[in-house]
């Protein structure tokens, strides 16, 4: 079953929003309606820096 990582903003914890749930979006910790989708993983440092590294090469 498909889900989507949301984490509230009061407590901040992360939990699994499924498709039918997220009319009613609500922390299962601490009741709050103040969460945000959860990010997803940040790129890996070696990726940036490649990144950094091809756009100096312009120079
Ligand atoms: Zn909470």
């Amino acid at each position: 079953m498909f889900g989507e990582e949301y984490e509230c903003k009061d407590c901040g914890r992360a939990f699994l929003v499924r498709e039918e749930e997220k009319r009613i979006l609500k922390c299962p910790g601490c009741g709050s309606e103040n969460v945000v989708p959860r990010q997803a993983r940040p790129l890996p440092e070696w990726v940036i820096h490649n990144r950094n590294a091809s756009r100096s090469g312009c120079n």
